[in-house]
């Protein structure tokens, strides 16, 4: 279970960046955590993954708890080790590598023998990468960067996956393809953390929903019951 308590990030020694949050993503569950421009879901994540200090922040306050270690005090490398791995932000993968050099970059603490079944594994997810291996991962298209990016951090056959809006800048069908390789890799056993502008993609699928706002939690409940709520309505699904 991943719990974190009245955490409070801060930037530059100015910025605030969340202001005392709290949320629980149980294991095996798929949580979202909506928000629009700038309300520090990112910021979460990054908190989360421990890797703060390269966006010169810091958290000043509150805990992150998971699997026995505090993150908050945990080396990046070690929670990755630990599996909880975190899908580069936006299309963060590396463009003048190959495909398949950009998995294994995902997969280089496993054994070889791992790294082969879980490069089949992904490839299963992702038919349309098993075709473009050694092409440059620069010259695919949007959507198949971001299946890239999701692959390699699959690699790490995690048990927790932090997603960075996966959705963003996609075509709405290249999206429902993202959502359902989203809701397939949490039915296979791993957690999902999936932050999210496209409310109603995210919803669609969370077991439990957080709306950020300002660095504060502002609503959070089961995700049908905010899906159906008249504030989400009216504020992230333009109903209303
Ligand atoms: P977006 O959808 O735009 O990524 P977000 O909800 O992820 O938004 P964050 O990026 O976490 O929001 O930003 C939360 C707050 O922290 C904002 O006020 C932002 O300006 C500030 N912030 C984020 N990164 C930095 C940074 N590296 N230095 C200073 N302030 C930052």
């Amino acid at each position: 279970m991943l719990v974190v308590k009245g955490l409070e990030v801060t930037y530059g020694g100015v910025a605030e960046g969340l202001r005392g949050v709290d949320l629980t993503v149980e294991d095996g569950q798929l949580v979202t955590v909506l928000g629009s421009n700038g309300a520090g879901k990112t910021t979460l994540l990054r908190a989360i993954s421990n890797v703060l200090n390269a966006f010169n922040g810091v958290v000043t306050g509150g805990s992150i708890d998971w699997d026995g270690l505090n993150l908050v005090r945990t080396r990046a490398d070690r929670i990755v080790g630990r599996g909880l791995i975190q899908a580069p932000e936006g299309r963060g993968i590396f463009g003048r590598l190959t495909v398949e050099e950009n998995l294994r970059v995902g997969g280089f603490l496993r054994s070889r023998a791992d790294q082969k079944t879980q490069q089949d594994h992904v490839l299963e997810l992702f038919p349309d990468l098993s075709g473009r291996l050694r092409e440059h991962a620069g010259l695919l298209s949007g959507g198949q960067q971001q299946m890239l990016a999701i692959g390699r951090a699959l690699m790490a056959n995690p048990k927790v996956l932090l997603l960075d809006e996966p959705s963003l800048g996609l075509a709405p069908k290249i999206v429902d393809d993202v959502a359902d390789v989203v809701r397939r890799i949490n039915q296979e056993g791993t957690t999902v953390v999936l932050v999210e502008q496209n409310a109603s993609m995210a919803l669609s699928m969370a077991d439990y929903a957080y709306v950020l706002e300002n660095g504060r939690v502002s609503l959070h409940g089961p995700g049908p019951e905010l899906r159906d709520s008249d504030e989400v309505r009216r504020l992230y699904l333009g109903q209303g």
